[in-house]
């Protein structure tokens, strides 16, 4: 790829909108434009990041034994008055009607359209466990769409849901998705803190919010120091062995990590003052089981080996990808820039012609970029590069 033919329209001033740097970074490296409040195209270098994020997720999704479909954008209303959901959700829902009158929304999630794709296929226990998932943009007509990508109107989500005949193998599915995310994270050059977060009515301890550190987090997190050394799951990790995935979720959930809205002051005071972490953390992932909500509203159900039709237990497990292309620019990033974590830079290398024009050193920048590019470096572009003599990747 030559950088002269590259679309990158970096901007020289910093926009007055931009309020934490991330988002400063994303418009000034071209990355992103907002098209209306909360809402974004992709350009080049932005999608290529959010690419390879989505590429890192997705791996692990489907080491972890979840399976890959996609759903539409466009949810029918009438799934969402199954579950109840449809007028408890209020103003976030983006409704729309179509030419025939038929009451339609964008969808903010999946869990009702997942729903109603199990019940029409799934029948025995013999089928579980399942778990699903795709990613896909979501919208939620947010009070206060800022920080760019950060908090969007439009946004892409991961959003994974299992199904599973009782709470015994539910926990399992939850504790997989869980050591999944330490992985998924991990790859991509951040530390992610899972911290208790609110179950609703179904109470247990079954939720977390992943959380990672930096000033501008939107969330208050309290958390033991413990978690910035803690082992992260090996690649070759069996995610059929419930014993090990309960020893890792028991390790990554014993000392004490909890944001502002679930913060216990008698807890705290607990941990040591020399081990507090109190600090500022954003959001990137949250897995929570829900059990039977859904299942039970919409009729979805499976056969025991007794014959006798129970509903499913049921649990969903997100991911926001385009907040990601943020968060690690917050996380990771100087007074000079971004500084990106190799696993999602936008190009792994730059090269650069000094001596443009030059026959040979032409020749040679050639030669070297397709040996660069076959031994599976992406691209080569950065911003300065003025060469014209280097090939497309
Ligand atoms: P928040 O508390 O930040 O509003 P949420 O709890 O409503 O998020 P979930 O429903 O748990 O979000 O969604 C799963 C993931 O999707 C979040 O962990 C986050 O990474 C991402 N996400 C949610 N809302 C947004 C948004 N408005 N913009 C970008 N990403 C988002
Ligand atoms: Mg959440």
């Amino acid at each position: 790829m030559y950088l002269s033919r590259y679309f990158l329209p970096n901007l020289k001033e910093t926009p007055k909108e931009a309020e934490i740097v991330s988002h400063r970074y994303m418009l000034r490296a071209g990355m992103v434009r907002q098209q209306s409040a909360g809402i974004y195209s992709w350009l080049p270098m932005g999608l290529r990041v959010l690419k390879r994020i989505e590429s890192i997720i997705r791996e692990e999704q489907n080491r972890a034994g979840a399976i890959e479909i996609l759903m539409p954008t466009i949810q029918p209303a009438d799934l969402w008055r199954e579950s109840g959901r449809y007028d408890a959700y209020g103003k976030q829902m983006l409704r729309i009607t179509d030419r025939h009158e038929r009451d339609m929304l964008f969808g903010p999630t999946n869990e009702e359209m997942v729903t109603d794709i199990f019940r029409s296929y799934v029948r025995s226990y013999k089928d579980l466990p399942l778990n699903l998932y795709h990613i896909q943009w979501k919208f939620r007509d947010e009070v206060r769409p800022r920080f760019g990508v950060m908090r969007g109107r439009e946004f892409l989500m991961k959003d994974a849901y299992s199904f599973d005949t009782d709470p015994e193998n539910a926990r399992i599915a939850y504790n997989r998705m869980f050591v999944s995310y330490l992985r998924t994270f991990d790859r991509m050059g951040i530390k992610a803190i899972p911290m208790r977060a609110e179950t609703g009515p179904i109470g247990g301890d079954m939720s977390h919010e992943f959380l990672i550190l930096a000033d501008t987090g939107e969330s208050g997190v309290f958390c033991h120091k413990d978690y910035l050394d803690l082992p992260i799951p090996p690649e070759n990790i069996d995610y059929e062995n419930a014993s090990d995935l309960q020893d890792i979720v028991l390790a990554w959930t014993n000392a004490y990590a909890a944001t502002d809205e679930m913060h216990n002051e008698a807890e705290w005071a607990h941990v040591d003052k020399s081990d507090r972490m109190a600090a500022r953390g954003i959001e990137v992932g949250h897995i929570f089981h829900f059990g039977t909500k859904y299942s039970e509203a919409m009729g979805a159900k499976v056969a025991g080996p007794d014959g006798v039709e129970k509903p499913v237990h049921m649990g969903s497990y997100g991911i926001g990808p385009s907040r990601l292309v943020a968060a690690i620019i917050e996380a990771s990033h100087d007074d000079d820039g971004i500084i990106w974590p190799a696993s999602v830079a936008p190009f792994d290398l730059g090269l650069i012609n000094l001596k443009s024009g030059d026959a040979a050193t032409d020749a040679a920048c050639l030669d070297l970029y397709g040996r660069l590019e076959n031994a599976g470096l992406q691209g080569a572009s950065l911003p300065g590069w003025t060469s014209s003599a280097c090939p497309d990747s």
